[in-house]
Formats: structure tokens, sequence, C-alpha cells
């Protein structure tokens, strides 16, 4: 079988024979691959920007997004058999520590981030998980659902926790509405009655966002901070960053009312607040990491029940570069999908 391996950073990854996983542990589940999703995480894994904190050895398989169906499992595995369809948490945990007990996974003392911290997904056929899989309706297509995976989690888990900040009357200011910005607005209008702002520089992202449940949306243009205090009323509760660099970042708490939230979702910049400001306007900063299992499982709910669809423009494995530079140059709307 062919995966799409990094060898060095800064270097395009290469597409390449591997052999097939096997199943070496029993709670291992092997999965046929059905779709795998590009995300800007696999960019910036490509920049070296995860290579200390992940201290993964080089090479090894990208794809930290993925859906399928199980071919082969391990003796101790309950939960889903040969031939279901699934969706894989990005982050198996041992379901033992604390965190785990807790329900607060993303936490957990003993987990592995698959595609970023050891082989993921960006495979011709199978790919092994430590589990575990979350089994899918009969009859889902592998490839619409598998940016949930990572991309819908981690917007979905951002809007969770927003949610008790996000009564009526209140107003959210979406910054991206990229891949991870189209699922946070689709969440936003299934959970909350916030009204919902989306700041965007491509006007073809806004028109998206308009038909996903957007209220107003703004062209970033270089007057968004003046436009959305005027839609606002003076700032919003919460700005969910779904951008987080290029200056995105330093922006955002210039879009809060007093005592507002800024939800840091998208990476790769640097916050630059004086604490004064912090202090003064009682402002909070709140970092958001992937999401639990059942943030997985719920967000699987409203995607079943067609209250959350993922955006997707598909790519052939073999054209995983044309994808690559694709999403480096902002031509993917909604989201990039592997297929093999
Ligand atoms: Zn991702
Ligand atoms: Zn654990």
């Amino acid at each position: 079988m062919r995966a799409v391996r990094v060898h060095a950073y800064h270097e395009p990854p290469r597409l390449e024979e591997v052999p097939e996983p096997t199943v070496s542990g029993p709670h291992d589940v092997i999965v046929e691959i059905g779709g795998a999703g590009l995300c800007r995480t696999d960019l910036h894994i490509i920049e070296g920007q995860w290579a200390e904190i992940s201290g993964v050895q080089l090479p090894y398989t990208i794809g930290h997004e993925n859906a399928g169906w199980v071919t082969e499992v391990g003796s101790a595995v309950t939960n889903v058999a040969v031939g279901d369809t699934v969706i894989l948490h990005p982050t198996p945990t041992c379901g033992l520590c604390l965190a785990c007990r807790a329900g607060d996974d993303v936490h957990c003392e003993n987990s592995s981030f698959p595609g970023i911290d050891s082989d993921g997904g960006w495979r011709s056929t199978c790919t092994p998980t430590p589990g575990p899989a979350s089994k899918l309706d009969e009859g889902t297509n592998p490839q619409d659902v598998a940016a949930l995976a990572d991309a819908g989690i981690t917007a979905y888990h951002a809007v969770r926790k927003a949610m008790p900040l996000l009564h009526p009357g209140t107003h959210c200011v979406v910054v991206g509405a990229g891949g991870l910005g189209h699922i946070g607005i689709q969440s936003l209008a299934a959970l909350t009655a916030t009204e919902i702002t989306v700041v965007d520089p491509n006007p073809e992202a806004l028109e998206l966002a308009e038909q996903i449940g957007a209220h107003h949306t703004v062209l970033a243009d270089g007057s968004q901070v003046d436009q959305v205090a005027e839609i606002s009323h003076g700032g919003a509760q919460v700005v969910l960053d779904f951008v987080g660099e290029a200056g995105a970042e330093k922006q955002a708490p210039a879009l809060l009312k007093n005592g507002g939230s800024h939800f840091v979702i998208g990476y790769g910049g640097a916050l630059d607040l004086d604490t004064i400001q912090i202090v003064s306007r009682e402002i909070n900063v709140i970092g958001n990491l992937v999401g639990t299992y059942n943030d997985l499982v719920e967000l699987m709910n409203l995607a079943q029940r067609g209250l959350v669809t993922l955006h997707t423009q598909t790519y052939p494995l073999d054209a995983v570069h044309d994808a690559i530079a694709d999403l480096e140059h902002g031509r993917i709307r909604g989201r990039g999908i592997l297929v093999p």
C-alpha cells in the first residue's frame, strides 16, 4: 500500500510504498480509509511547528482526520466489528486515568495523536488505530464525515465550551469561515440562540457562512473592527478565532465587549496583550484543543440529522501535493478530503 510520509521538515511529504498494517495490540482496530481530511495542522507539521512538541520520529505517515470501514479488530475490541463504518477519534485515550474518568479525555495522561505523534491515515488502504473508533449509521460515506474527526470536533468543542456564555441576546463573532469555521457556525446555530457575525477576507467563504447560519457577515478588509462594533453594539461576548495567525489573533480582543472571551482555536501566531487590558476590561483568553470522545459522538448526532454538514472538496491520494498547494493558497472551500 502507499502512504504520504514526512521525511524532512520544510520539504513536501512523499507518496511511497509502506507495509500493510497488522493488529498488534488487543485494542487495535484496522480501518480501510474511506476519506482523510487535509488540515492546516498538516501544513504546520510540514513546517516543523510540531517537531518538538510531538517528538515524532521521521519518516512517518501524516493524516489525523480519518473515517472508513473496519477490516480487522484486536481480541479486546467489543464496540465495533468487521464491516462497520466508523470515524476515528483523533486522540486514542486510556479510559482509565483521572482525566478520562472525568470525561476530560482531551487531557488523558496516556493518549496519542496518530498523524501527529505517530503514523496516521493518509494511506491508500488501511490504517491501524489503538481505538476508539466510533460507529456510524450504515450507509454513511466516510469521505463526507472524515474531517469531523478533528476539524469538526475542535470547532464543536469550542462552541460547547462557549455555550453557557451565549444565552439569547448575546453576540458571537466567528473569525474565519474555512474548514473549522464553517463547522463552528453550524454548531453555534444548532446549539445556541446567539447572534452570529462571521469575519473572513474571502467573499465566497462569507457567502457559504450566510447559507449555514450566519446572521451577519463582514469582509475582513481592514474595517472589520468598526463594522463588528456597529453590528454587535459595541462588541461581542465571545470571539471564536479559527485563524489564530496572520494578525487575526491580535485583532480579536478589539472585537470583544468588556468581560468578553476570546477563544483561540486556530494557531500559528502570537498574542500580544497588555495585562492592564486583560484586567481593566476583564477579558478572557481561552485555549481549545481538539475535543472529547463525547464531543465527537454529539457532533456525529448533529451530522447524521443533517444539522451540521461538512462542505468538502475531494482529491485522489495521488493529487496530495495539489491538495496541499490549494490549502496553502486558500483555494479550498470548506474542507479538503483525500480519498484513496
Ligand atoms: Zn486537523
Ligand atoms: Zn486517560
